[in-house]
């Protein structure tokens, strides 16, 4: 096997009346996150390192925000097709890891979750999803509570080529 690697990168912004969606699970607090997709900025980062690992285009080409009928959609549904592009091409993913970069809600308590629900979406074991939290120290837009940040990187072993 070869191994890759990729990274990940994503940011939406707060909004009223929306629920609130990280990793998969639905968390109590007085705003959501706005976007076409449940956007779950977690999932979203995650999604784009392994499509990146693999040399696939991002989660923007393969759910276009132009597409109603994914209006809404969870975005475990994109976990699943990065999974199912990498088993295309004979690969593993042979682990994930993501830092959370919030003001607000307190993330950790719900790591255990999450690490879980990505797991599953993945087809990986929930050890092999890192799940961390930090904030921006009140700087920038994510330190004022305008929105959550999520990086990530994705490690997958494909076949040699012949
Ligand atoms: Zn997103």
């Amino acid at each position: 096997m070869r191994y890759r690697s990729g990274i990940g990168y994503d940011v939406h912004q707060f909004a009223k009346g929306r629920p609130l969606i990280i990793g998969g699970i639905t968390i109590a607090h007085d705003r959501g996150l706005a976007g076409h997709s449940d956007a779950d900025v977690l999932s979203h980062a995650i999604a784009d390192a392994v499509l990146g690992a693999i040399g696939e285009p991002d989660i923007g080409y393969w759910f276009p925000p132009t597409d109603e009928s994914i209006e809404g959609i969870s975005s475990l549904k994109i976990l699943e097709k990065a999974a199912e592009l990498v088993s295309e091409k004979g690969g593993r993913i042979e682990n994930i890891d993501a830092t959370l970069i919030a003001e607000e809600p307190k993330i950790m308590p719900h790591a255990t979750a999450m690490k879980e629900e990505i797991a599953v979406a993945l087809g990986i074991g929930s050890s092999d999803v890192g799940i961390k939290a930090t904030t921006n120290e009140t700087m920038g837009f994510v330190g004022r509570g305008e929105g959550i940040a999520a990086l990530a990187s994705a490690s997958i072993a494909l076949p040699e080529r012949d």
